[in-house]
């Protein structure tokens, strides 16, 4: 079993890994590619110390090579599910992928998109954050997905080929040109406001489209529907100085801890939480 899972792979989850690597443990380091697209839209850094005026892609070319160098391996697997086993955590991955650590380092930055009506309440019984874990349980039936980020349209392609029917309501910029060139996919451009009990049906500002399950695909899963138990405050997970949150075994760092929003806070914020990891392992 792996020593630390780390969930995102922007600056905190990335110092945290290094540390971790350092300190000897084994480190799964989820994320993406890119590293941390939030990082990538930064023109130039002004108050990191040591890079004066470097741009936010060469920051984060800079991570890539680093973990690289260190032997550590990023997951490009987003998270859509943890689970606390007691004495370890089981993750969920959107690709369906399951994996296990010992402890857990939330970094996923932060993600202002708030939770629809309905949509918490209906979590695992009709509304689903993974298309590939809960695609089966909807072949031959009617699901709609509502999606807010172009990616998920590879999501759409893939249950459309097991549901017998798919409304899809993409919540994104560019929604005016999504089509599919599949029959059983019909696009809808109004917004969703609520999803009915049991996933029974999308409610939007114009209609109600009647399904038997609802596909909520987002860059990101909100800290409290992503580990039952978790205290947060608003889109932030709680957490003290030492980074430790209210779940033992689980500590986070970056923006997800708060303000403010900066590189120099999530890194430092980074090391604390993987060498508080590494004291609790050591320590069990
Ligand atoms: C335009 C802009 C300019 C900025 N300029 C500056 C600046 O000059 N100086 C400064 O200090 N700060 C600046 N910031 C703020 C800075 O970008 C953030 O503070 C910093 O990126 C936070 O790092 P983080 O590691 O906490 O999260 P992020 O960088 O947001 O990284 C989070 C990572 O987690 C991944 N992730 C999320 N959910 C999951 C999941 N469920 N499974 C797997 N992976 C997941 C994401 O894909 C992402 O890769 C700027 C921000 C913006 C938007």
């Amino acid at each position: 079993m792996t020593d630390i899972a780390i969930i995102g792979s922007g600056i905190g989850g990335v110092s945290a890994a290094l540390t971790a690597a350092a300190r000897n443990k084994s480190v799964l380091l989820f994320g993406e590619r890119d590293m941390s697209r939030k990082m990538r839209r930064a023109e130039k850094v002004f108050n990191y110390p040591g890079m004066p005026e470097i741009s936010g892609d060469e920051l984060a070319d800079a991570l890539a090579r680093q973990i690289e160098g260190m032997g550590i391996s990023l997951t490009e697997d987003s998270i859509t599910a943890v689970y606390d086993m007691g004495g370890k955590f089981a993750l969920q991955g959107k690709s369906g992928g399951m994996y296990e650590a010992a402890s857990l380092i939330l970094a996923m930055g932060v993600v202002n998109n708030a939770s629809l009506a309905g949509e918490e309440e209906n979590l695992g019984m009709g509304v689903s954050y993974c298309a590939t874990c809960d695609a089966p349980l909807y072949k031959g039936k009617t699901a709609a997905v509502i999606a807010y980020a172009p990616e998920e349209e590879a999501e759409v392609r893939f249950l459309s080929e097991v549901v017998e029917r798919l409304f899809y309501f993409p919540v994104y910029k560019g929604r005016e040109d999504v089509s599919f060139d599949r029959e059983n996919v019909r696009v809808i451009l109004e917004a969703p406001k609520e999803i009915a009990p049991r996933g029974k049906a999308v409610i939007t500002d114009k209609g109600e489209y009647a399904c038997d399950g609802v596909f909520v695909l987002r860059e990101s899963v909100a800290p409290k529907n992503l580990i039952y138990g978790l205290e947060t405050e608003g889109a932030h997970v709680k957490c003290d100085r030492m980074c430790h949150t209210s779940l033992k075994g689980v500590f986070a760092c970056g923006d997800i801890t708060g303000k403010p929003y900066q590189f120099a806070k999530a890194a430092g914020e980074g090391n604390v939480a993987a060498l508080e990891a590494v004291a609790f392992l050591d320590g069990r």
